[in-house]
C-alpha cells in the first residue's frame, strides 16, 4: 500500500498534486478520487503512487484524500500516455486531457447495453451479398487474398513511411517535435471508403469490423454526433450483441461509465459512438472506423479542441491498427491525400437497394413570395399524391433571422454577444443562439420608432407554419434542437416517419445526416444559401458537403427520387456544383483557391484566441503574444491578425485572435509551445487564452 499519489485534476494547471492516501488506503493509479484542492474538494486522477514524498515538501503540510470513487481502476498506462500526448499536441493541460477521455459518472449500479429487444426492424443487413465493388473494398481492408492485402494499404503508407510519414505530417502531429516514440512505431494503414449516398458503406464497416471480431480483435466505430439512431449502431447492437458497447449523448453519466467498465474489463470488442469514443480503452485494436469522415463533429468544441481522426491516427500509430474512413463527400483534407496517393481510396460507385442517384434542380428563390417556391410545392403535392414522402431541409432554427429597420438600419442584437436575436415565435422570445440571452421583441425600431421595422429571413419554424398552411392535410413533423428536447424524441419521431405516419419530415442538420427511409422521394433544400458566406474558409466546402448529404437522403431505394435546391445564388459555383453532385470539379476548384490562399490542406494552423469581460484587457493580451510569438516563427510561417474575431463577443466575453499558419506543424507548435511559456510570465490573469490546433472553425 502506497503513503503518497499523484493527482491531476481538470484544471488549467500543469503540474500534479502529491496527497497522502485516505485512512482506508484502497487509492491506486486508475482510479478516481476525492480531494480538498484550495477552499474546493474536487476529483482527481491518481497517475502515481509514492512512497516518500516529493523532495523538500515536509510531510506534514501534504493533504489527505478524502474518498475514493472507483471500485476498479478506469485507466492505466495507455491511458496516461495518450492523455500525454494530447494535452502536449493541443495545448491543454495533462490533467484537462484526462478528463475529456474519461467518462465523468458516478459508480452505476446497472447498464443498459444495446439490446437487439430495443428494435424495431430496422438495418439488417445479414443476409446480402456483397456488390463487386463492396467485395474489392473489404479484401483490401481485411486483406485476405495473398499479396493484395499489402498492395492496397500498405503501398500507401510506405510511399508516406520511410522517415517521417508525410501523412503524418499533413494530419497529424509532427513526429519529431511531440513524440519521438512513433519514429520507430509501424506505419499503419490508411483506407478511404469514398462511395456515393446510398451506396453500401456501411455494410462494408460491418463486414470488416465482423473479420476482426472473429479473429478476437478489437475495433472503434465512430459516427458523427447527431446519430443516435445511426443505422450502423443498431445494425452493430444486433450483430454483435453484447460483445458491443454503444455509446452517445443521450446516455447518462453512469450509463456510459459501465459501458467504459465493460470496455476496460475486455468484454466489449466493438465500440460504437461519437467522437469521445476514440478514446475507448479496447484490447488489441485493430481497426478504427471514421463514418461520415467530413463531419465536423469530429473535432471538439472545447479544451482539449482535439479531433477524433487526429486522436485516431495517433492510436493506430502507436499500436499498428488500421485505419479506415469513409464518406461521400470527404474533407479537403482527406481529398488530397487521396490524389496524392497517401492514403488508399475505395470507390463505390452504385446504389445498391434499389435507388438511383435523384435528379438535382436548382430553383431560384429571387421571385418567391415567403419560402416555399411554386414548384416545390408542386413536387410536395406529387410526392404526398403518391403516397410518399418529403424531407425539407433549412439549417436555421427558430422563426425569423434577424431584426431589422427600414428606416435607420438598426439591427437587434443579444446583450452579450455580436449576434443577431432570432424570433421564436412559439415561444413568443427573441433568443440568442450563443447564450442563451431571451428577451420580448419590441413593438416599434428600438433605435427610432419607426414602425417598419421587424424580424426577417426565415427559420424552420417558420417553414412549418407555411408548409401547414399550404397543406393543411398532410402530416407535418418538426425536427431541431428546439422541438425534441424531450429524451427520446427524436428517436419517436424518426421512427414514426419511417413507419409512414408522417408526409413531411423537416428540419435542421438532423434530417441531413445518415437518414435511409424507403418512403422518401422528395428532398427540398429550403434555402442553400445560408453558411455561403461566413468569414470562414471552410465555408464552400461545408456549403457543398451538406448539399450532397441531403439530396442523398432521397430515391434511395427506388428510381425517381428528386431534390429540389432554392436558392437566392441560382448561378453560385458552388451550389451547382453540389447540385451535379460533381465532388471532383468542387475539389479543383477549392483546392486550387485553398493553394492559392495557402490555407489547408496546403499549411496548417493554430488558432489562438484571447478572451475576457473586458475588451482593452483581451486586446492587450493578443498583441503581446502576438510580440512574442513573432520572433519565434519558424521560416515559411506566418501570421494573420490579430483581429476581433467574427463573433467579437460571446456571452459577454470580448474575443481576439490570430492565425498561426505553416507548412511544418512541428515547427510551428514548438514556436507556439515556447511563447506560451514566455506569455505565462506575468500574464494578466483576467484573459483567458485558448488555444486550437487544425481549427475547424474561425468563428
Ligand atoms: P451509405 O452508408 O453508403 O450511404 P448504406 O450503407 O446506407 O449506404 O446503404 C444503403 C442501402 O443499401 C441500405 O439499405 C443497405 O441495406 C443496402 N445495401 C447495402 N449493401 C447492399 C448489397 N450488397 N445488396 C443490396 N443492398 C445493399
Ligand atoms: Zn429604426
Ligand atoms: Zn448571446
Amino acid at each position: 500500500m502506497p503513503k503518497y499519489v499523484e493527482l491531476l485534476f481538470d484544471v488549467p494547471l500543469k503540474q500534479s498534486f502529491t496527497y497522502q492516501v485516505s485512512e482506508k488506503g484502497d487509492e491506486s493509479v486508475g482510479k478516481r478520487v476525492i480531494a480538498p484542492f484550495g477552499r474546493r474538494e474536487l476529483t482527481g486522477f491518481v497517475i502515481a503512487e509514492r512512497d516518500v514524498p516529493p523532495l523538500g515538501v515536509e510531510e506534514s503540510r501534504i493533504k489527505q484524500i478524502r474518498r475514493v470513487v472507483d471500485k476498479e481502476p478506469l485507466f492505466g498506462p495507455d491511458e496516461i500516455e495518450l492523455s500525454r500526448w494530447l494535452s502536449a499536441y493541443y495545448f491543454c493541460t495533462q490533467g484537462e486531457a484526462l478528463a475529456a477521455m474519461l467518462p465523468s459518472g458516478r459508480r452505476a449500479s446497472s447498464y443498459t447495453s444495446f439490446g437487439a429487444d430495443d428494435l424495431e426492424e430496422g438495418y439488417d443487413g445479414k443476409g446480402l451479398s456483397l456488390s463487386g465493388e463492396q467485395e474489392t473494398a473489404l479484401r483490401s481492408i481485411i486483406g485476405t487474398v495473398g499479396g493484395a492485402e499489402d498492395t492496397a494499404g500498405r503501398s500507401a503508407t510506405e510511399e508516406a513511411g520511410a522517415g517521417g510519414s508525410r501523412v503524418d505530417d499533413m494530419l497529424s502531429a509532427s513526429r519529431t517535435a511531440l513524440s519521438p516514440v512513433l519514429k520507430s512505431a509501424p506505419p499503419y494503414k490508411t483506407y478511404y471508403l469514398y462511395g456515393i449516398t446510398g451506396s453500401g458503406k456501411t455494410e462494408v464497416f460491418l463486414r470488416a469490423a465482423e473479420h476482426f471480431v472473429r479473429r478476437g480483435k478489437s475495433l472503434i466505430y465512430l459516427v458523427p454526433e447527431i446519430s443516435l439512431t445511426h443505422q450502423a449502431a443498431e445494425a452493430i447492437g444486433k450483430r454483435f450483441g453484447t460483445l458491443a458497447a454503444t455509446l452517445h449523448s443521450g446516455m447518462s453519466g453512469s450509463e456510459r461509465l459501465s459501458e467504459w467498465m465493460r470496455i476496460k474489463r475486455g468484454e466489449v470488442q466493438i465500440v460504437v459512438g461519437p467522437r469521445s469514443a476514440v478514446f475507448s480503452p479496447v484490447r488489441d485494436l485493430a481497426l478504427v472506423i471514421i463514418d461520415e469522415e467530413h463531419d465536423a463533429s469530429f473535432k471538439s468544441g472545447n479544451t482539449p479542441r482535439y479531433h477524433a481522426r487526429q486522436v485516431a491516427m495517433r492510436r493506430c500509430a502507436r499500436t499498428g491498427a488500421s485505419l479506415l474512413m469513409g464518406s461521400a463527400t470527404p474533407s479537403a483534407e482527406a481529398w488530397k491525400l487521396m490524389s496524392d496517393g497517401l492514403i488508399t481510396r475505395l470507390d463505390l460507385t452504385k446504389r445498391l437497394s434499389g435507388g438511383s442517384v435523384p435528379e438535382i434542380k436548382i430553383v431560384s428563390l429571387e421571385h418567391t413570395d415567403g419560402c416555399l417556391s411554386y414548384e416545390l410545392k408542386e413536387e410536395i403535392r406529387k410526392t404526398a399524391l403518391a403516397k410518399r414522402q418529403t424531407i425539407l431541409f433549412l439549417n436555421r432554427r427558430g422563426f425569423a433571422y434577424f431584426y431589422h429597420c427600414k428606416d435607420c438600419g438598426f439591427e437587434l442584437l443579444c446583450k452579450h454577444c455580436s449576434v443577431s436575436l432570432t424570433w421564436h415565435k412559439a415561444r413568443g422570445k427573441a433568443v440568442c443562439h450563443y447564450c442563451g440571452y431571451q428577451s420580448n421583441p419590441p413593438s416599434a425600431c428600438p433605435s427610432c420608432g419607426s414602425l417598419s421595422a421587424g424580424f426577417m429571413g426565415f427559420g424552420t419554424e417558420m417553414i412549418e407554419e407555411e408548409v401547414r398552411r399550404a397543406f393543411p392535410d398532410l402530416r407535418v413533423t418538426r425536427l431541431d434542437t428546439d422541438s425534441v428536447q424531450k429524451k427520446g424524441s427524436l428517436e419517436a419521431a424518426l421512427a414514426s416517419f419511417r413507419a409512414g405516419a408522417v408526409d413531411i419530415l423537416l428540419g435542421t442538420q438532423m434530417v441531413a445526416k445518415g437518414l435511409n427511409f424507403p418512403g422518401v422521394r422528395l428532398v427540398g433544400v429550403v434555402f442553400a444559401d445560408t453558411g455561403l458566406h461566413l468569414p470562414d474558409f471552410r465555408a464552400a466546402e461545408r456549403t457543398f458537403s451538406l448539399i450532397v448529404q441531403v439530396a442523398g437522403r432521397a430515391g434511395r431505394f427506388f428510381p425517381d427520387g428528386k431534390v429540389l435546391v432554392q436558392t437566392l445564388r441560382p448561378h453560385d459555383e458552388v451550389i451547382r456544383k453540389a447540385c451535379a453532385l460533381d465532388v471532383e470539379a468542387f475539389f479543383k476548384a477549392e483546392l486550387e483557391q485553398r493553394k492559392e490562399q495557402e490555407f489547408p490542406p496546403y499549411s496548417r494552423l493554430i488558432r489562438v484566441l484571447s478572451r475576457s469581460r473586458d475588451a482593452g484587457r483581451a486586446d492587450n493580451a493578443i498583441h503581446r503574444f502576438r510580440q512574442i510569438v513573432e520572433g519565434l516563427l519558424p521560416r515559411g510561417a506566418d501570421m494573420l491578425g490579430p483581429a476581433e474575431c467574427p463573433l467579437s463577443i460571446v456571452a459577454g466575453n470580448h474575443r481576439r485572435h490570430i492565425l498561426l499558419r505553416g507548412t511544418d506543424m512541428g515547427a510551428l507548435h514548438s514556436a507556439v509551445r515556447r511563447g506560451l511559456d514566455l506569455y505565462e510570465v506575468g500574464k494578466d490573469a483576467r484573459v483567458y487564452l485558448e488555444l486550437d490546433v487544425d481549427p475547424v472553425s474561425l468563428l
